[in-house]
Formats: structure tokens, C-alpha cells, sequence
């Protein structure tokens, strides 16, 4: 297949202007230090579209130097209004960038065009963090404390870690973008920015116009690169004093290690298989599309929030998933350029061929496919296309128990509310959840007793005002809110002697 079967993504990329194969570094784009580049593969037809700079060790030192010098040249020690105006003027050059960003993001992921405009994942996103954490600035900044029995007071500071490293995932970069960087620079850190070596098209551009917006040189910087030669030297940098991390399970596990030697912060955003617990007075069709679209609308499962695993209360099994299954129709895979396209490819061959590995295997181990199930093929086959995915099973399948990343939902059968919680926690991962049930008290009693970062009833929601992150294998650190101003600084305790 050539492009030209896919018509939006055709114009899309006939339109596209993007840095192919560079980095951002004290201010400068330019081409990779090691001289070298990795493909850049549009999952949506398989062609390349670019390259990424192939990024080593002399790349992660000047970026880090650059970061270091504008750390101490004035970003650490800025007054706070300045700050705050400049990550407020950067804002709003971001959201004004929407249209160009959100296609960068499509490019970059094969997100949906919609999804990629829209508020959730979109540059008004992370234009929202920024300037969410502009509000910040000169709030979170320390507070008074009482001591006795002599006289006295004390204070405490909240002071930045110096240099941050960011190392984000390919699924949703914008988004990792202002969630992590947006509260670093709030508190005065400087960031070196490692996007996922799969596209760094919409994470350059994002960088670029915090220097149209007058942010300092070398206060945001990007790299990109393979795992083992650039994230890893950048982890274990002498001159790096934190890492703030998005990416897979196994992954945190090299990172926290890497990280032990210097005892540097670390924050570990990691993967889910999060579940849906559908009670038998629920809206049951609103689950059903809840649960259906949390696997198939947009990123196609590749989201770490997805609610992959459907429980179920027994006396409404069949009615949940004739829902799921009608609403999984909806969402067939399509053009992700395509603004009416609600779900798009998955991220590589290889990721497609894992996925339907995983489907094969719960079928060996007992699983009834539903529906779907199969490869794409005619003017999709070029691409990573997969039909949307429902499989019955238990929860000690493999499908129910490791992260997917694709669109498939294992739906769970249980008959009681002991049950049903004991399956939901009943999985290494802890870091979102849904509870659907028109019973109050239940609804209040079951989410105390989920074990995971998140949870919502009735629905489920991330935003810059709400903190985000989990437990067990999910990782740890927060990010959104206020309390991610935590993971970003340090408290210094300052004691005055009146007497
Ligand atoms: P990944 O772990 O393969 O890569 C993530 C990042 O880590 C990339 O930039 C990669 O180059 C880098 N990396 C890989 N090996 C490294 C090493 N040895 N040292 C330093 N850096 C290294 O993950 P992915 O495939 O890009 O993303 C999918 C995963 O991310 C899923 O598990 C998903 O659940 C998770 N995720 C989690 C969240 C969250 O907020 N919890 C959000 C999005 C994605």
C-alpha cells in the first residue's frame, strides 16, 4: 500500500513540516553529536516518514551541560513573576499551536486526529499544565511552622533539584510533555526532554516554542535515542539530580537500579491493567460503552489508564458485552488523519503481532474470542490495524493478567462485591480503576477497598488539577496537581532563634 489509499493521511504528510532527525540543545536545533538516526515509521501506512536523532553519551553531556548552566544562570534564582509570565506566555503559545502540535502527535503515535485535537491528550493539555503550574509558581513555595517552648520561628522552602531528566513514552507525548515538564520548571529545575525514540516530531516542537515564548536557552532541552544509548547515560549522569519517568514496567525497573548508585529522585509512571467493575444495578449500557471505549476509541488500548479488564456481575454478563460488542463495531480502525477516524493503528508490526500472540494464547488457555480478534487487511494492511477485541475469560488467563497495549478487553464474570473486589486487586498492576453502580454507598466503599492510584465512578477522568499515578507496579510519584510539586523539589526546614 503507498499512501495514497489512505487520503487524509496522504494530504496530512504532504502538508507536514517537522525537524526530521534533530535534536534541541542550549537553544540550538540541530543534528545529532553522534552523527546518527533511527527510522521514523508512520504506523498508519508503514512508511518512513523521517528519522530521529540516534543520540550516545556525548549528546546526553551537552544537553545536560546546557541545562546546568541554565540552571544556575538565572532560571533557578528568576523572580517568581518573571517565571510565572514566561511559563504563562508559553501557555498560551502552545494552545495557539493546536492544530500544528496535534498533527506533530498523530505523526508521532498514529493517534487519531480527533484524539489528538481533543482536550484529554491534546496541546490544550499541556498548554493546561503549563499554566495550571504557572499558578503555581508563586504559591507552593514554603510555609511558617511554630516552635517552643522557646522563642522562635521556622520556615521551610521549597527549593528545586537542579536538573531533570524526562523520559516519556510514545503513546500520548504532548501529554507527558506538560505533565512532567510544566511542574519541573514551575519550581525552577531545568529539563532535559528524552521522548520515546518511535517519533520526537510534537516533543521538538513543543521545545522549540518555549524559546519563541522567551523561556531562557537551555532551560528545556531534547534529546532522543535508543533506551540502552541515551536514556541509559542520561539516567546515570553525575550532573542529572532527578529523573521523572513514563514508559513500561520492566523499563522503571532498569531505570530505579540505574538511579541507585547516586541515590538520585526518581518517579516511575508505569504500566496498568486496570479494571472495570460493572455491579448489576448499573446503567449497564453505559458501561458497556465506558469499557468498550476505553480499548478501542483512539489510542486503541495503547493507553496505560485503559480499564482492560471488564468484571462483571454474572446477571448482567450477556447485556455488557452485546453493549461492548455493538460499540466495538463504532470503532472499527481507520485513516488516523481522518478527522471522523475515532480509533487508529497500533504502534509497530511487531506491537501488532504481540497483540494478537496474547489473543491466541488466551484461546489456548480457555478464552472465548467474542469478537475480533484479527489483523486488518485491505487498504489498512500496509498499516498496524487491529479489530477491536472482546474476549471472555477468567482472571487467571494471560490476557487478564500482563498489559496489552492493544485493543482488547477480557471480560470477567463474578457474583458478588467481595468477589468482585478481590478479583480487581487480584493483579500486579495498581494504577487506575472504574466502579459502575447507581448505589452510593457501595460506590464509596468499593473505591476505598481498590488498591491503585486512581479510581472513578461511573467514569473516569485525568486532568492537570488532579493527581495522577500508582501503586504496586504501576510505580509511584504523582503527577498533576499540587502534590506533584513534591516529586520536582526539595524542603528545606530554616530555624530563626528570637530568644
Ligand atoms: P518503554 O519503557 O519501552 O520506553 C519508554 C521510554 O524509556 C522511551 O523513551 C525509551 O527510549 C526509554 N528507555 C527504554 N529503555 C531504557 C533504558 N534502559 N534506560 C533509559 N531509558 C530507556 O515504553 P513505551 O513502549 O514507550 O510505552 C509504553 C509503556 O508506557 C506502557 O507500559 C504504558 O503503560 C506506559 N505508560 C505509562 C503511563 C503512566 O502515566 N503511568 C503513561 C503512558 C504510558
Amino acid at each position: 500500500m503507498t499512501a495514497t489509499t489512505l487520503s487524509a493521511t496522504a494530504s496530512a504528510l504532504a502538508g507536514i513540516s517537522f525537524h526530521s532527525g534533530k535534536v534541541l540543545v542550549d537553544g540550538e536545533i540541530r543534528g545529532p553529536l553522534s552523527g546518527r538516526t533511527l527510522d521514523h515509521v508512520f504506523p498508519g501506512n508503514g512508511e518512513v516518514v523521517g528519522v530521529v536523532a540516534r543520540c550516545e553519551a556525548a549528546d546526553v553531556d551537552a544537553a545536560v551541560g546546557a541545562a546546568r548552566r541554565a540552571l544556575d544562570g538565572g532560571w533557578r534564582d528568576m523572580n517568581v513573576r518573571d517565571r510565572r509570565r514566561l511559563l504563562l506566555d508559553y501557555a498560551r503559545l502552545v494552545a495557539a499551536h493546536n492544530e500544528e502540535l496535534a498533527r506533530l502527535q498523530t505523526l508521532d503515535s498514529g493517534m487519531p486526529i480527533q484524539m489528538s485535537h481533543g482536550f484529554l491528550l491534546g496541546p490544550e493539555m499541556a498548554a493546561d499544565f503549563i499554566e495550571y503550574y504557572a499558578g503555581l509558581v508563586d504559591k507552593e513555595i514554603g510555609e511558617v511552622l511554630p516552635v517552643y517552648p522557646g522563642a522562635g520561628f521556622d520556615y521551610t522552602l521549597r527549593e528545586p533539584l537542579g536538573v531533570v531528566a524526562c523520559i516519556t513514552a510514545w503513546n500520548a507525548p504532548v501529554y507527558l510533555f506538560g505533565a512532567k515538564v510544566a511542574p519541573a520548571l514551575a519550581v525552577g529545575n531545568t529539563v532535559v526532554v528524552k521522548p520515546s525514540e518511535i517519533g520526537s516530531a510534537a516533543t521538538l516542537r513543543l521545545a522549540e516554542l518555549a524559546l519563541e515564548a522567551g523561556i531562557p536557552k537551555g532551560v528545556i532541552n531534547v534529546i532522543t535515542g535508543l533506551g540502552p544509548e541515551c536514556g541509559e547515560p542520561l539516567v546515570t549522569h553525575a550532573g542529572v539530580d532527578a529523573v521523572s519517568f513514563t514508559g513500561g514496567t520492566a523499563t522503571g525497573r532498569h531505570i530505579q537500579r540505574f538511579a541507585a548508585d547516586s541515590l538520585k529522585r526518581v518517579v516511575l509512571e508505569l504500566g496498568g491493567k486496570s479494571a472495570s467493575v460493572v455491579f448489576e444495578d448499573a446503567d449497564i449500557a453505559a458501561a458497556g460503552m465506558l469499557s468498550a471505549g476505553m480499548v478501542a476509541y483512539g489510542l486503541s488500548g495503547q493507553g496505560c489508564a485503559c480499564a482492560t479488564r471488564a468484571l462483571v456481575h454474572q446477571s448482567v454478563l450477556e447485556e455488557f458485552n452485546q453493549t461492548v460488542v455493538s460499540t466495538m463495531a463504532f470503532m472499527t480502525p481507520a485513516d488516523p488523519f481522518d478527522p471522523a477516524t475515532m480509533a487508529g493503528p497500533l504502534i509497530s508490526d511487531r506491537q501488532l503481532e504481540r497483540v494478537l500472540g496474547y489473543v491466541e494464547k488466551g484461546r489456548a488457555e480457555g478464552a472465548t474470542v467474542v469478537s475480533g480478534g484479527e489483523r486488518l487487511g485491505g487498504d489498512l494492511a500496509a498499516g498496524f490495524y487491529m479489530q477491536p477485541t472482546l474476549l471472555l475469560t477468567s482472571n487467571q488467563t494471560t490476557p487478564a493478567r500482563e498489559e496489552i497495549f492493544g485493543p482488547v478487553l477480557c471480560s470477567i464474570p463474578f457474583s458478588d462485591e467481595e468477589e468482585a473486589i478481590r478479583l480487581a486487586n487480584d493483579t500486579p498492576y495498581g494504577l487506575a480503576g472504574v466502579i459502575n453502580t447507581r448505589d452510593l454507598k457501595r460506590a464509596h466503599r468499593v473505591a476505598a477497598r481498590i488498591r491503585s492510584g486512581t479510581v472513578g465512578i461511573n467514569g473516569y477522568s485525568i486532568q492537570a488539577t488532579t493527581p495522577f499515578g500508582g501503586i504496586k507496579q504501576s510505580g509511584y510519584g504523582r503527577e498533576g496537581s499540587r502534590h506533584a510539586i513534591a516529586d520536582y523539589s526539595s524542603l528545606k526546614n530554616v530555624y530563626v532563634d528570637l530568644s
